[in-house]
């Protein structure tokens, strides 16, 4: 199970059919599609009515659309919530990197997000960038109403890995930890992370694991390249891949609550 991919408005979706055969054929079934704005968690709804059971989808506002969040979006959301479909609220965070919305605007949005986890009773699936204290801040406060939370592409320091784990969260890791420069520090954190509480995406079509040799023809990353992704993890855990790729396929099934 990919727990995060971003299929809409990119060469994923030109490509569907052939992108869930190849992931199936390693593997990798089903797929979560981040909804990043209301609209196209609308739409990625849909996309769950053409692909039962291959494809899950989030609904939520992105910190990067924050500025498109208005007094009647939680109200919108509450019912995109409710579609079939969809396992968690999300993507939803803070990024303080971008800022491609203002800051006080990513706040708010991401916790009348939280706010509606809380009261639906749904998985959350989150981001962060840059943003580690603010963040820490809003999820403190919702964290005992949540049921479960996910920091979806961690990249943080150990410091922070460690707040995260008391929150009890779980941590998403990517292909970053296949960068030899950038996630150098990763590959230090990830052996440290508890079993039950690690789960493993793409977050395709970006992050393209950049260790895979030989290197794939495209710079556009697809969920059929995750088994990469889970054998480097098992093997900075000292684990086998297959107990570890198991266990992240059962993380993510309690996760977002799939049988
Ligand atoms: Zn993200």
């Amino acid at each position: 199970m990919d727990i995060a991919v971003n299929i809409l408005g990119n060469s994923l979706e030109t490509h569907l059919p052939q992108i869930l055969a190849d992931a199936a054929e390693v593997g990798v079934s089903p797929l979560i599609n981040i909804g990043s704005n209301l609209a196209e968690s609308s739409a990625s709804i849909e996309l769950c009515q053409r692909y039962p059971r291959q494809i899950w989808t989030t609904a939520g506002t992105h910190p990067h659309h924050a500025s498109q969040w208005q007094a009647t979006s939680q109200q919108q959301l509450r019912q995109l919530c409710q579609q079939p479909g969809v396992v968690a609220v999300g993507e939803c965070g803070l990024d303080y990197n971008r800022d491609f919305s203002p800051r006080d605007k990513q706040r708010h949005a991401f916790a009348a997000q939280l706010e509606l986890a809380c009261e639906l009773g749904l998985p959350v699936l989150m981001h962060e960038r840059d943003a580690h204290d603010d963040f820490l801040a809003i999820v403190s406060e919702y964290r005992a109403g949540l049921s479960r939370a996910l920091l979806h592409c961690f990249t943080g320091t150990r410091e922070h890995m460690q707040a995260y784990i008391e929150l009890d969260l779980y941590l998403g890791i990517t292909g970053w930890v296949c960068d030899e420069r950038r996630g150098k520090a990763l590959t230090e954190l990830v052996k440290d992370i508890p079993g039950e509480r690690i789960l493993i995406e793409t977050d395709s079509p970006y992050l393209l694991p950049r260790s895979m040799r030989p290197k794939p023809k495209s710079s556009k990353n697809e969920p059929k390249y995750l088994p990469f992704i889970s054998q480097t993890i098992a093997d900075l855990r000292q684990e086998s891949a297959a107990d570890f790729a198991k266990q992240c396929y059962r993380n993510s099934q309690v996760f977002f609550n799939l049988d």
